[in-house]
């Protein structure tokens, strides 16, 4: 392990510790958005890709979102929503957005979500594309509704894929602050409240060529899916670590009788490892076949909502209190098997070679 590398693992653990763990519960029990935390982690240089290759930036963030997960899978995943549209700019050939926006983005200064469940659905055949983009002379008209778009807020900014015809899509870059987008809050889910997520609403929002992210959104998306999937993994490797650990806390609770249930610690440790042995292998042929990383987001789905099971059986009553550590994970590990591509939607993608 490189000096810089060490440098960064213990600045992300003084971050967890003093700007994450003391809000976990805010986040779970008030719907708290932690805004300063994802700031912090850009200002300390966490998001910048500057002199690392592609498989660098992949597994270091990777890194990055597992970690976070360990403590707050909902801020995780307002993390990967950040990654996601950070791989948005990463790859778009406009140079001037990229020019723009790339630096903010990386250095934490803006933050930034993704409005693609729907076309991810789209281009698996589940559902039509809620929005509409209507050609102008200098960019596009955006119509629509996205239900949910997560990891927003008054200075954010999101990607959206619209349907041009019936032969092209295009892919922007929009602001949360724009004329006619109307943003409704959403904070009435079972968990993972505190994502800043909201119902968006488009009416005949102009956005410019200058935000367009790409004019071919086809093309655009092939590129950008493995990294979209690849980087929502280590939200359930995150959980279930911590599950074992806390397994492994109460082993010893009335005269070990936990050692009698049917999954232990040591099963989940051993498909971690399994898991994690494909993803190295995965990284080192990176650029990858898709339906193997599909593949290993299904499996991860699987094991996490095992994972956080057990732990409730392992924990007992006190796992069963409303705001507890293991119910709160037990509700984001079901938000993580619902999250786009949900688990019906990669058993599709791995069943028919989408
Ligand atoms: C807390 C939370 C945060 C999310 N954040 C994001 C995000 O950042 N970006 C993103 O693109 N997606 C986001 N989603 C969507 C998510 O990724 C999945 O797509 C969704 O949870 C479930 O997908 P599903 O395939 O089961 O469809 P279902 O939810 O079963 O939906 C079926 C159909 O109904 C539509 N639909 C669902 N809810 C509503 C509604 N309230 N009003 C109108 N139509 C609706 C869907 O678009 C779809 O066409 C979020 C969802 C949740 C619960």
């Amino acid at each position: 392990m490189n000096k810089s590398t060490l440098e960064n693992i213990n600045i992300l653990n003084n971050l967890i510790h003093q700007e994450l763990k003391p809000y976990v519960k805010k986040i779970d029990v008030e719907a708290f958005y932690a805004e300063n935390f994802l700031k912090k982690l850009g200002e300390a240089g966490l998001f910048s890709s500057a002199n690392k290759s592609q498989k660098e930036v992949l597994a270091d963030e990777m890194n990055l979102v597992e970690e976070v997960a360990k403590t707050c899978m909902t801020t995780a995943f307002c993390l990967w929503c950040h990654l996601a549209a950070l791989t948005y700019v990463r790859n778009t050939r406009n140079e001037v957005l990229k020019q723009t926006f790339l630096p903010q983005l990386e250095n934490g200064d803006l933050l930034a979500g993704t409005g693609l469940s729907n076309p991810m659905k789209y281009y698996a055949g589940l559902e039509t594309l809620h929005l509409t983009a209507k050609s102008a002379d200098n960019g596009y008209y955006l119509s629509g509704v996205l239900p949910a778009v997560s990891n927003l807020g008054e200075n954010h900014w999101f990607g959206v894929i619209a349907n041009v015809d019936d032969q092209r899509r295009v892919m922007c870059f929009v602001p949360c602050q724009i004329e006619g987008l109307k943003m409704k809050a959403k904070v009435e889910y079972l968990g993972v409240n505190g994502s800043a997520t909201y119902a968006c609403q488009f009416t005949n929002v102009f956005i410019p060529n200058e935000w367009v992210l790409s004019k071919n959104a086809d093309e655009f998306v092939e590129i950008i899916r493995p990294a979209f999937v690849l980087y929502q993994i280590p939200l359930g490797l995150g959980v279930t670590k911590e599950s074992i650990a806390s397994i492994d806390t109460v082993s010893g609770r009335q005269n070990g009788c936990n050692r009698f249930l049917k999954k232990q610690s040591i099963d989940f440790e051993d498909a971690i490892q399994a898991v994690q042995g494909k993803i190295e292998n995965l990284l080192i042929a990176y650029p990858v076949n898709w339906k193997e990383i599909a593949q290993i987001r299904l499996e991860v789905a699987y094991l996490t909502l095992e994972a956080v099971q057990a732990n409730m059986l392992h924990n007992g009553s006190a796992g069963y209190l409303k705001d507890c550590v293991s119910s709160r994970r037990l509700r984001e590990a079901y938000f993580f098997a619902n999250l786009t591509p949900t688990i019906k939607h990669l058993e599709k993608i791995v069943d028919c070679c989408i």
